[in-house]
């Protein structure tokens, strides 16, 4: 394991460097890679964000975005940089198998890894890690990297800001969950002081939505919604053949699971859909409910205590009679 200061000592010259994140990222991944991105380049290293797959377009608006590769649509590209890369930064996700393909390409490179994360029970990848799990957002932990080790606050600019701020506000459901700590709203006030226009930011997520997003949410809730009132559970089950009627692309269903935990006394809402090659779940929580034990369990895998996905091969209606079938076990938690 490298220490801050031989990482530091590094970082002081300019390197090769690679910053990727989790598959389909989502806000987080992709405000805490180009915040990171931002900080770099004013220090003049040559610095790529990688994606492993393609991300939602309410997030390609980012300071940054127009330089982002995209793996599946740049392979050769992508390759070549990860192998030459000095420094390779694994941003929001702490296991191989969350970036795909491109796993084995970094795991294959003789780069420094350096982990930044906030996911339970990291994978011995990395040779730097700055991993906490009370982080609402990797983003959090990016600003405290660079102000508190690197100690380079002063390069926090308006382009680093926004994109930190905009991992926080999407990974912290706009300030909503119980790791929005008094802390992380001093990180925020920072952010806004060094340039980042919250209000600008908030509409560029959340109020960006195309007119089919809207009307497949309306069916979603009119028709595809199930309340399971003796377990406190609600979900959302979506066919393949509502995505094609919808033309549903990637970002569309990204917080539909949110309104049925809206629902006053749902503890526990799972937006399951039907995937090409496999069914993906998206399971939110409130409180205390560990919706990432359910995931981690019984759907091959993991995320936080709210907020937590996992796949299954089952099919669609399988998956679902599966989830139904394993609320007994939680039964007392959810009822309480
Ligand atoms: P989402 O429901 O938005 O896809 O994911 C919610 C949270 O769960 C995110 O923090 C994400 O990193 C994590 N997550 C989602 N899908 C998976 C998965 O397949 N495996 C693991 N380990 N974590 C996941
Ligand atoms: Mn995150």
């Amino acid at each position: 394991m490298l220490d801050i200061a031989s990482l530091s000592e590094l970082l002081a010259q300019p390197q090769k460097i690679v910053i990727t994140t989790h598959h389909k990222p989502d806000g987080d991944a992709m405000g805490s890679s180009l915040g990171l991105y931002n900080y770099l380049i004013q220090q003049g290293h040559h610095a790529k964000v990688i994606t492993p797959t393609d991300y939602p377009q309410f997030l390609n608006w980012m300071p940054g975005n127009d330089e982002v590769i995209i793996y599946t649509e740049n392979l050769d590209e992508s390759a070549r940089l990860i192998a030459d890369a000095d420094i390779i930064f694994c941003l929001d996700f702490n296991a191989l198998n969350r970036i795909n393909e491109m796993g084995v390409l970094v795991g294959e490179s003789n780069a420094i890894k350096v982990m930044i994360d906030h996911h339970l029970e990291p994978q011995d990848f990395d040779d730097y890690r700055y991993w906490n799990i009370n982080a609402c957002a990797t983003a959090q932990l990016v600003y405290t990297f660079i102000t508190q080790e690197l100690k380079h606050k002063e390069l926090i600019n308006k382009d680093v800001a926004t994109c930190l701020y905009a991992g926080i506000l999407t990974d912290s459901a706009s300030f909503s969950l119980p790791n929005t700590t008094s802390a992380v709203h001093r990180i925020i006030a920072d952010l806004i002081d060094a340039g980042a226009v919250n209000w600008y930011i908030y509409d560029e997520i959340y109020k960006n939505s195309t007119e089919n997003r809207l009307r497949f949410l309306g069916i979603c809730l009119s028709e595809r919604l199930q309340i399971l009132p003796e377990f406190n559970t609600a979900i959302i089950a979506v066919t393949h053949a509502d995505l094609e009627k919808y033309d549903v692309i990637t970002g569309d269903t990204e917080g539909i699971v949110n309104y049925a935990l809206s629902i006053a006394g749902i503890k526990l809402a799972a937006f399951i859909v039907e995937r090409n090659d496999r069914v993906k779940l998206s399971l939110r929580s409130k409180g205390e409910f560990p919706a990432n034990d359910i995931c981690k369990r019984y759907f091959s895998g993991g995320g936080h205590r709210n907020a937590a996905g996992g796949v299954s091969n089952e099919g669609l209606e399988a998956t679902v009679n599966q989830f139904k079938l394993i609320l007994p076990e939680y039964k007392k938690l959810l009822i309480q």
